[in-house]
């Protein structure tokens, strides 16, 4: 083992959903991505803690049921742990489940004893009236067994003595061959429980995936979460115009003295620029992003891909595309990570390279926001679920066809542990989605946005951003859109985020925005822009080339440029493909 100033090494090891990162974040101090629904870790996250002295670093496994599996998930896990390059293994358990969750630890044992068992989930266990006695288990293993609640911080010190010193294997009062057997035995004689009343558990898990209501209940819930994140987005982005507007007047005013190309760079380029990112973008995020991770953390995650997988299934894809989708809602980079969950090669291929239609954090701004100038309230929110609808049949179209043709494979089955509902933890919530998720995306759009504006305001004055709108005007036009549009597109291939500030920045020509409509997406209506090109500019937000972040995880994914270059053109072809019937549609049956 490790001594004197050399950090410990220890290995967080546990089955998907157990509260791994949870733990690891208590001990750590640090942010890793915590949800209700398994499958989300899937690469090694490390931190570190010192303790009595001694530092600790932590690495967080991907969870695994099985260290025998196949899937590129459980082979790292598998690996690490055979390494030994750990000083030791917390095996973390769910005390609500303990004899399923056993099994890994009891599989771990078998070929490491420097294992710690931290059953985890205690409070959770305790108010479903289960009882875990810990002492015993430890004496039937031989190793150390501490009962913990990560998210209560309960049990957590304990932890980290042992961890900072972990204790030399003791010998195991328990032999056996099975873990399987092993841990129903071990359950058998270390978990108690007395009956508590859980059928609302029961009866809202039926309503929610059954059949009839599933698929409703699920649409319906994306619709009012759209519909609160379009009415109240309303106000604040109005307070924010109004701020920043007369932050531009005084900025006007205080640089009147500069020469005209710095002020311009400065006040109308990088603040104009990086003011709209936030007018825009930041009262929906602030809205939508919370509303979104109450679904997750209360569960509803893995029930929305349950309902998907039978859709999903027909299409030739599989229900933990499914899960990979509902990840690239969030950020596509991470749905394509989260690809990893899926065994098959070609299934799994086959979710890369769709995951960029459903639509991501940095573009719901953007659809929100065509939705809502272009069309009355109740419509906004209905165009804005469509939306996201709609890439999700994108998804399932183009699935469906590469499944029946270069990609055609056996639809393999879809196993997953349905988590508990759990009582969302409102702190948790508003950390993880404001700080997490829409600080995030909004300081990444404000490192992008902020030089970005400089460079827009040199290329919309010297009047070579309209010249390239010019050019591509004509393409921009067959698809519905114009030149503007297309380009800002193309700029905003860094990050999403960017497509409203660019097309409002080369509308204005680089600047004199100083009315509150600069500053706001209002700007699109003075410009001429029609309900038909919204329609056509939200279809392509949807269906287009994913963005270099996204694509640089694919290519780390996939190792190979050709795939890289398929995931580029296959949501592109399908926008080029929409956009120009919806034009021709438009010119034929339009006003
Ligand atoms: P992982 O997949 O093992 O990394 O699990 P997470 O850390 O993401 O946790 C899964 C879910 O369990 C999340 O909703 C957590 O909030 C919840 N959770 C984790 N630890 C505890 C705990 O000690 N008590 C309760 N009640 N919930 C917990």
């Amino acid at each position: 083992m490790s001594g004197g100033g050399k950090p410990r090494v220890i290995a967080l090891a546990g089955n998907p959903n157990v509260g791994k990162s949870t733990l690891f974040n208590a001990l750590t101090g640090l942010h890793q991505h915590t949800g209700n629904w398994p499958g989300k870790t899937v690469s090694l996250a490390e931190g570190m803690f010192s303790c009595q002295g001694q530092s600790v670093r932590i690495v967080d496994l991907p969870g695994t049921y099985s260290l025998e599996g196949k899937s590129e998930d459980e082979k790292i896990a598998a690996a690490y742990i055979g390494s030994g390059s750990a000083d030791a293994i917390v095996a973390v358990c769910d005390g609500s489940c303990l004899e399923r969750t056993l099994i890994l630890a009891l599989q771990i044992l078998q070929r490491t004893g420097r294992v710690i068992v931290c059953v985890n989930l205690m409070d959770e266990a305790e108010s479903r009236g289960i009882r875990v006695d810990g002492k015993r288990l430890s004496h039937l293993l031989g190793v150390p067994v501490v009962l913990v609640s990560a998210a209560r911080k309960r049990g957590l010190d304990t932890l980290r003595k042992l961890l900072a010193n972990p204790p030399e294997p003791g010998t195991p009062a328990f032999f056996y061959e099975d873990p399987l057997k092993a841990a129903e035995e071990l359950a058998k004689q270390c978990v108690s429980s007395v009956r508590v009343n859980e059928n609302w558990r029961r009866v809202l898990d039926r309503v929610l995936v059954s059949r009839r209501y599933g698929i409703p209940i699920l649409l319906a819930l994306l619709l009012f979460i759209v519909w609160l994140t379009v009415w109240g987005a309303n106000y604040p982005s109005q307070l924010l115009e109004t701020l920043f507007s007369r932050g531009y007047v005084r900025l006007k005013r205080w640089s009147a003295a500069w020469p005209d190309w710095l002020s311009g760079a400065l006040v109308e380029g990088m603040y104009a620029t990086s003011a709209r990112v936030i007018a825009v973008m930041l009262p929906p995020m602030a809205i939508f992003f919370p509303l979104f991770t109450i679904l997750e953390d209360v569960g509803y995650l893995p029930r929305m891909a349950f309902l998907l997988d039978r859709p999903m299934c027909c299409c030739g894809g599989c229900g933990k595309q499914a899960l990979t989708l509902c990840m690239g809602l969030g950020c596509n980079a991470v749905g394509v990570t989260g690809c990893r969950i899926i065994d098959s090669p070609r299934e799994r291929l086959l979710a890369i390279l769709t995951n960029a239609m459903v639509p991501c954090n940095g573009r719901f701004p953007t659809l929100i926001l065509l939705g809502s100038l272009f069309f009355p309230r109740a419509g906004a929110a209905l165009i804005v679920a469509g939306s996201v609808a709609l890439g999700v049949l994108g998804v399932m179209a183009t699935s469906g066809i590469l499944s029946r043709t270069v990609l055609r494979h056996e639809t393999s089955a879809f196993f997953m542990e349905m988590p508990p509902f759990r009582r969302p933890r409102i702190g948790q919530i508003l950390a993880r989605s404001l700080l997490d998720r829409t600080m995030f995306i909004a300081g990444r759009a404000l490192t992008v946005a902020a030089p970005a504006g400089v460079a827009l305001w040199i290329l919309a004055n010297t009047r070579l951003a309209q010249k390239l709108a010019a050019l591509l005007d004509p393409v921009g036009l067959s698809l519905g859109m114009n030149g503007v549009i297309l380009f800002a597109f193309l700029c905003s291939l860094p990050a999403n985020e960017l497509l409203i500030p660019v097309i409002l920045m080369t509308i204005s020509g680089g600047g004199s925005l100083a009315g509150t409509a600069g500053l706001s997406g209002k700007a699109l209506l003075d410009a001429g822009w029609t309900q038909q090109m919204a329609i056509c500019t939200m279809v392509f937000t949807l269906f287009h080339w994913p963005c270099t972040t996204t694509l640089m995880t694919i290519y780390r994914e996939t190792g190979s440029a050709k795939k890289t270059a398929a995931a580029f053109f296959l949501p592109t072809a399908v926008g080029f493909g929409l956009c120009g019937l919806l034009h021709l549609i438009f010119r034929e049956f339009g006003g």
